[in-house]
């Protein structure tokens, strides 16, 4: 509605004049996850009518084949008898349930291992869709004195349970997801100056009321000083620090309590300068104007995720979706599908969908994949250290050809 997109614009312009003008990361904190009337905190409009569509949403194909990502790796890594499965930023939740669905059917595969479903999310709104398309709504509040906030049961039985953060989930064997999830994380803006590296700032627009403006700050910040490398050659450069925390603690988690994590999203692989922007009813949107009423992105840099790992884990890609996803083996999977489905409608959709996921000039070039894998999982991978071993780890699937039987 009109007056609650006024209030957040009203509400930073107060901010704005009282205190000076703020970073892009804590004008696009505010815009997204603003408790009140952020962005995602109010609608998170994802899907066909929404305001951005993502892959999972497109085609149920994509979360299978992540899902089956999943039991490659836990069986390559010898079949624990236990593991979470993470998602950071679930959205309507429709990745996790084309997952689950191919647990359910790979459950002979599965059948002595202990699932539960652990979700991060911030917003209140889409944990209620989450909660609606997993559980069919049968959720419980849960008690004060346990870190997830909610709970529930998949509709196979498999347990389910929300937090706020990363820290708040229980540590154990854990298979990790963050599906255009760093996108959405606030990023701080630098722009090389004559004198210097200056970083660019949000202020009011003195000539016109109510409107924001980009200014650079006066001297060098703090963020300047951290995050600017010496070696750097780029004349403008974002940082997002907070996925640097959370990549580290993944890293840390899976170091210690191994698993792995799978990240899904575009970027570049630090070479990338101006990539933020905003998007509405699909279409590029203005990121200073009327903030809380678009989704504001910006390119991950998987060089920077990579280097926030710390060398704790391994690091695979990033590799454009359509290579992945073809060393996943959709192509198969489409066959399958066609065969399957009798009438031209479905068929069509299908051949829509994977052209969408798999086009250079749509999602196939400019998505990515990465992972993180604890150090072992590849150490036996060349057999020429130890010519003796017979038990050398497959290669990881979706890096390399899907090899399981
Ligand atoms: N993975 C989904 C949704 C992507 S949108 C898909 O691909 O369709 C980004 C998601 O991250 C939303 O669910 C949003 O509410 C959530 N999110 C954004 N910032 C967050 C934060 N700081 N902590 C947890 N979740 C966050």
């Amino acid at each position: 509605s009109g007056t609650a997109e006024a209030a957040l614009l009203q509400h930073l312009c107060r901010k704005l004049r009282a205190s000076g003008p703020v970073t892009v990361a804590e004008y696009m904190r505010e815009a997204l996850t603003n408790p009140a009337q952020g962005y995602y905190t109010r609608r998170g409009s994802i899907g066909d009518s929404g305001d951005f569509i993502t892959s999972p949403e497109i085609s149920q194909v994509f979360g299978e084949l992540i899902g089956i990502w999943y039991i490659s790796e836990w069986m390559a890594m010898g079949k624990p008898n236990t593991f979470q499965l993470v998602e950071l930023g679930p959205g309507r939740g429709t990745l996790t349930e084309d997952i689950l669905r191919v647990f359910n059917q790979l459950s002979s595969v599965l059948s002595k291992c202990d699932v539960s479903v652990h979700l991060v999310e911030v917003s209140p709104k889409l944990c209620e869709i989450q909660a609606r398309m997993l559980t069919g709504g049968k959720v419980q509040p849960n008690p004060e004195d346990e870190s997830a906030y909610m709970k529930g049961f998949s509709k196979t039985g498999i347990p389910i349970f929300w937090y706020r953060d990363i820290q708040d989930v229980p540590p154990g064997y854990s298979f990790y997801l963050a599906h255009e999830f760093f996108d959405a994380l606030p990023i701080h803006k630098f722009q090389r100056t004559e004198k210097g590296w200056r970083e660019v700032l949000v202020d009011i627009d003195p000539e016109v009321p109510d409107q924001l403006r980009f200014v650079l700050s006066p001297s060098s910040t703090p963020a300047t000083e951290n995050f600017i490398q010496p070696e750097e050659r780029r004349d403008h450069v974002e940082v997002c620090p907070e996925a640097g925390v959370i990549v580290q603690r993944l890293a840390c988690r899976i170091e210690k309590d191994g698993g792995a994590a799978l990240v899904a999203d575009y970027g570049h692989d630090g070479t990338k300068t101006d990539t933020f922007r905003g998007f509405r009813n699909h279409k590029l949107h203005d990121v200073l104007s009327a903030p809380g009423t678009a989704d504001l992105t910006a390119d991950v840099d998987f060089s920077y995720l990579r280097k926030m790992t710390q060398e704790r884990t391994t690091t695979l890609g990033p590799i454009k979706q359509r290579e992945f996803l073809k060393n996943m083996g959709i192509d198969l999977r489409l066959q399958v599908l066609l065969q399957n489905s009798h009438d031209t409608a479905t068929r069509e959709q299908l051949l829509h969908s994977y052209d969408m996921l798999m086009n250079p000039e749509k999602m196939g070039d400019c998505f990515n994949f990465f992972a993180l894998l604890p150090h072992h999982r590849l150490v036996h991978a060349d057999k020429k250290d130890k010519p003796e071993s017979k038990s050398s780890s497959p290669p990881v699937a979706g890096f390399n050809e899907l090899l399981l039987k």
